[in-house]
């Protein structure tokens, strides 16, 4: 039988295999880099936002597998997503992973997958780095 943390670990090591929005966009663009010491991951987000959306998003990188992974999921689920709708994304997302968040994760799809690294503190900032890179991005997003 497959237990919920097992299919969890599937859905991070699918990610991880086969990233989705891994690349680089041309300019005009917003890039963002972001890094995590303590595992020495790397994240570098590639966007364009047009009218306060993201119409595309870009991720290169490397690392952990938790660090692209969470990567692959952010830029299929922010795509297409306004810059206040990211935002509030972001906030779910560093909740589920902190462990302070037990509402219904299951809206957020194989980001559900992350709520697992709660306890392992030491992959918080693994699996947060992408989130984290965005919040800078967006900064620049005006
Ligand atoms: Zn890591």
């Amino acid at each position: 039988m497959t237990t919920l943390n097992e299919l969890y670990q599937e859905i991070i090591l699918d990610h991880y295999r086969h990233p989705r929005g891994r690349g680089e966009l041309e300019p005009p663009k917003i890039t963002q880099e972001g890094f995590n010491p303590s595992c020495g991951d790397e994240i570098i987000l590639d966007l364009r936002v047009q009218d306060g959306r993201i119409q595309e998003i870009r991720f290169r990188g490397r690392g952990c597998s938790i660090s692209q992974a969470s990567a692959s999921m952010l830029t299929e689920a922010v795509q297409g997503k306004t810059v206040e709708q990211a935002r509030a994304l972001i906030q779910q997302v560093l909740a589920l992973v902190k462990g302070e968040t037990e509402g219904d994760i299951e809206a957020l799809g194989d980001i559900a997958a992350l709520a697992g690294v709660r306890y392992f503190p030491v992959r918080v900032k693994c699996a947060t780095l992408g989130w984290h890179t965005l919040d800078e991005a967006l900064k620049h997003a005006e």
